[in-house]
């Protein structure tokens, strides 16, 4: 679940609230009942769309790799990551 911080417009009261996407917005301060915005940067909603996919696609790849040399098997996954790099030429 993300957690969004909060900063209270009126006495600068900074807070944090476990929220489901779904849930409403938190809307006052807890102190002075003031009106709050939510912080965006270093808030942990926009970390976890932004690199939700990268790290399940980078720990997958890993994964398999360390399988493959469980098994003993070839280092095909690197291979075909060479090929995939147009820019690498090797002249023998
Ligand atoms: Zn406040």
């Amino acid at each position: 679940m993300p957690t969004y911080e909060y900063e209270c417009r009126k006495c600068d009261h900074r807070f944090e609230e476990f929220q489901s996407m779904t849930d409403e917005p938190v809307k006052t301060c807890p102190l002075c009942g003031g009106e709050v915005r939510r912080l965006i940067s270093g808030g942990g909603g926009l970390l976890f769309k932004g690199n939700g996919f990268y790290i399940t696609d980078h720990r997958s790849e890993s994964y398999k790799r360390k399988e493959r040399e469980e098994k003993g098997l070839p280092a095909e996954t690197s291979e075909k990551k060479e090929k995939k790099k147009p820019a690498v030429k090797k002249t023998e």
